[in-house]
């Protein structure tokens, strides 16, 4: 159900076409995405990230510069609610599991959001991962439109 409604989601906020500056939309990272052996706190500063490439931090956080986004890591959903409702952000393009985007994108609902469902190589809540061209297609569309 939960896959089913981030898909909804996502359809609903193509269907509105929406659009902004990249400097408005929120690329949210999950804490289970930073590799478990990694001890930079990250969740503080994105930008403690040493970008040693042992996850996909690294490239989510390049990305993120190169579009010129922000980008944060949230540690739950109500740290993920509260910078998704930044007056500053327009948008958000979150990364998480099913269950958790659902929530938050309910939660920022009417805001538009991308929801990208994480991989698990590992099982769920460790050492997750990302298809890292599904998120730049997310945001380009989010410029582009
Ligand atoms: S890429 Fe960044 S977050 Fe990932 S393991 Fe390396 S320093 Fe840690």
């Amino acid at each position: 159900m939960s896959r089913r409604l981030v898909k909804m989601m996502n359809t609903l906020t193509r269907l509105r076409r929406a659009s902004c500056e990249p400097g408005q939309i929120l690329l949210l990272l999950p804490r289970c995405i930073q590799h478990s052996g990694c001890e930079q706190r990250i969740a503080n500063d994105i930008q403690e990230c040493r970008r040693c490439g042992r996850c996909k931090v690294k490239d989510l956080l390049e990305m993120s510069e190169r579009y010129g986004t922000r980008c944060a890591v949230a540690t739950g959903g109500h740290l993920a609610l509260e910078l998704a409702r930044d007056e500053g952000v327009r948008t958000v393009v979150a990364i998480a599991c099913a269950k958790e985007l659902q929530e938050g994108m309910k939660g920022i609902f009417p805001k538009p959001s991308v929801g990208i469902i994480n991989l698990w190589p590992n099982g769920p809540c460790v050492d997750t991962d990302v298809e890292l061209d599904r998120v730049e297609a997310a945001i380009e569309r989010l410029i582009k439109e």
